[in-house]
């Protein structure tokens, strides 16, 4: 099949084509890319075309695609049985992992996407606290369950859906939102409705809706108003757990929530997430305690033993200094040209994760990140395309690099993002 019936095939089989709507290339107005396979920093089309990738299945690869050491696990695994539904050693190996790299995280329970781990952990957080209302942050994605599927980033913002048809009054009337990195506002919906608010989730480095970072303080302010009141906090770091650094990024801010979510970069690339958190409230998780969670995959074997091997090397490699100055050469040539060019050009980055804004605002929250020039993100992107750099589809998203992306390839990687702003 030739790549026109390949995409015919996927469009008239599944919804637009695709498994899940990021992946979609509608936004930059070209033709749905459909992979053949992927190796190190590379991915190649139905159609053979190399592209560098910046998508890394967004974010879970830091080790970039089909490293030998992870492919190795899951071929192991694999062979002693594909899933038990019964507890296993390597769910166990890698808590151990998890546990020992995130201090406050102490117990973890293994589900099988971010969704799953965000869905659980508020339903947990209400449970423990006895409250309803939860409170998150416009522009921040904690997966498509129902109770956080307002004002979120990533594909909603991307195809500027109008909400989601389909959520009900009630499964949204608990969820208060505000605006990311407004204090002030937390401070006045504290106040009026405090004693009845379970949680604060939050992305503490947010990355959905392009990569936003949190200003000074936010995030410690944040932690305050939280415990004055006696509502929990929630990290999701589905995004940046073990990929900004290792473990979570709690400790760049010196705060420590009440519960973590974390996946991506945990499963090594398998459908693998968790919520962890304190003792006292993961042992309130059904059979220990009375709030029911359940999967039939949950911890499977054959993705936790590739979360082990990631986690290991990644432990050994210990790449992330050398990813941050990655994406320092790449921010300083996207400058360069955006300069020469008189483009106004935002680059939000932290470690290997970073986003091009194409707006003279500096990107702060939802509503800053929404002043970037669309129009002009999407000629980016093509023009990145047309040279081998596979960006996410979507000025809303992050770009992801890897171990995988050798100094020659982030030079290349550089060259190809000047010159397509050279050339808006
Ligand atoms: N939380 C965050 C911060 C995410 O970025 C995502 C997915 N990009 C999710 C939750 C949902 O994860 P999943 O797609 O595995 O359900």
């Amino acid at each position: 099949m030739n790549t026109d019936q390949v995409r015919e095939q996927a469009e008239k089989l599944m919804p637009g084509g695709v498994s899940s709507p990021v992946r979609s290339f509608k936004a930059v107005g070209i033709k749905q890319v459909v992979v053949k396979n992927a190796k190190g920093a590379y991915i190649w089309t139905w159609d053979d075309i190399r592209l560098i990738d910046l998508i890394n299945s967004w974010g879970a690869l830091i080790l970039g695609h089909a490293r030998d050491e992870v492919v190795n696990a899951i071929n192991r695994a694999a062979e002693d049985g594909t899933s038990y539904g019964l507890t296993s050693y390597p769910e166990i190996a890698l808590a151990q992992i998890i546990c020992s790299a995130i201090p406050g995280a102490e117990m973890v329970r293994f589900v099988s996407s971010g969704t799953e781990a965000v869905m659980s952990a508020i339903r947990l957080a209400r449970a423990f606290t006895g409250r309803e209302k939860i409170v998150k942050f416009d522009g921040c994605y904690h997966g498509h369950y129902d109770a956080v599927l307002v004002s979120a980033g990533s594909g909603v913002a991307t195809l500027a859906l109008p909400g989601t048809p389909g959520i009900t009054e009630g499964s949204v009337s608990s969820t208060i939102v505000v605006p990311y990195n407004d204090v002030e506002m937390l401070e006045n919906v504290f106040k009026a409705y405090g004693e009845q608010i379970a949680c604060v989730i939050v992305e503490p480095i947010a990355a959905n809706m392009g990569v936003v970072l949190p200003e000074e303080h936010f995030i410690k302010r944040l932690e305050s108003i939280v415990k004055k009141f006696g509502a929990l906090l929630i990290f999701d770091e589905v995004i940046t757990g073990f990929r900004v650094k290792w473990g979570s990024v709690a400790e760049i801010f010196g705060v420590y929530p009440d519960l973590f979510c974390l996946g991506k970069v945990i499963g090594g690339g398998m459908p693998l997430a968790a919520y962890a958190g304190k003792r006292e409230i993961m042992e309130k998780v059904a059979p220990s305690g009375d709030v029911y969670q359940a999967g039939t995959l949950s911890g499977n074997p054959v993705a936790a033993s590739a979360g082990v091997a990631a986690l290991s090397l990644l432990k050994e490699l210990d790449p992330y200094d050398t990813l941050a100055k990655a994406a320092v050469t790449i921010k300083d040539a996207a400058y360069i040209a955006a300069q020469k060019r008189g483009v106004p050009v935002q680059f939000n980055s932290i470690g290997s994760m970073f986003t091009i804004f194409f707006t003279d605002q500096k990107v702060i929250n939802y509503d800053t990140a929404k002043t970037s020039n669309l129009e002009i993100f999407s000629r980016f992107f093509s023009k990145c395309f047309n040279k081998g750099v596979l960006l996410p589809p979507s000025q809303f998203e992050a770009s992801f690099l890897t171990v995988a992306h050798s100094p020659e390839i982030v030079s290349q990687v550089a060259e190809i993002i000047e010159s397509a702003i050279e050339s808006i």
